[in-house]
């Protein structure tokens, strides 16, 4: 694994276009310029790598847009510390630039030869993610609370286990509509008994599989 001048200048970049796109989050855009987005890619792809594009990894499965990254790892508002879960780790991108905001991680995939596949790399990258393979629609019970946690495949509705997962004061981003279309929902959970649910526009994923997911 190279990362040389041309990959770095290409992530200047892609960069620059996130930001022309709305991205405003210094933080998320650093996380972007520093960690190499061609090592989650095969070989024969690597100059897909830096277009601002979702892109198949195998197992019907993707890596997500780096836009649609960015804006759910803007929505996340991740301070250095907080305990993240992921669901749907795929490449492990998503999970590496957690990672780098400083995120302590934990990340679930559902997909054997992807969990290990992402699980060696991120290893090799040296970023800390602890990686559970398994169904993560239900969460991860016996290690909750966390502070926020990501959903980066669309399901059919909020899973009520992930928000009761959530510490007061959490956030919750996860993609919700059909299999072909969803709009992101940022759920903040003021206390146990408030919610506040805002939309921030639609978005395109692989469908969040599973017992909460699409059976
Ligand atoms: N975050 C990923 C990345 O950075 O490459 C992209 C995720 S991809 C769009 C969605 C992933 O969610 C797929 O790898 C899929 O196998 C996984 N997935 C779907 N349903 C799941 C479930 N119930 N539990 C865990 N992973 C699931």
């Amino acid at each position: 694994m190279i990362d040389d001048y041309r990959a770095k200048g290409l992530r200047k970049k892609l960069v620059r276009t996130l930001q022309e796109k709305g991205i405003k989050d210094e933080a998320v855009l650093k996380a972007i310029l520093d960690i190499p987005r061609h090592f989650f890619f095969d070989d024969i792809f690597l100059d897909h790598a830096y277009e601002d594009k979702a892109f198949p990894i195998g197992n019907e499965q993707t890596i997500s847009q780096p836009y649609t990254v960015a804006v759910q790892s803007s929505l996340l508002s991740i301070k250095p510390g907080d305990k993240v879960l992921e669901i749907g780790t795929g490449s492990g991108y998503q999970a590496a630039i957690l990672s780098k905001l400083g995120a302590e991680v934990y990340s679930v995939e559902v997909i054997k030869p992807l969990f290990m596949k992402a699980r060696m790399l991120l290893t090799d990258m040296r970023l800390h993610a602890k990686m559970f393979l398994g169904d993560g629609s239900k969460g991860l019970p016996n290690l909750a609370p966390f502070d926020k946690i990501i959903v980066t495949a669309g399901g059919p509705k909020v899973p009520e286990l992930l928000i009761d997962q959530l510490k007061t004061g959490g956030i919750l981003v996860i993609p919700v509509g059909d299999k072909q279309v969803q709009r992101m929902l940022r759920i903040i959970k003021k206390s146990d008994k408030e919610l506040i649910t805002e939309d921030h526009g639609t978005f395109r994923f692989v469908p969040l599989t599973g017992g909460d997911g699409w059976r």
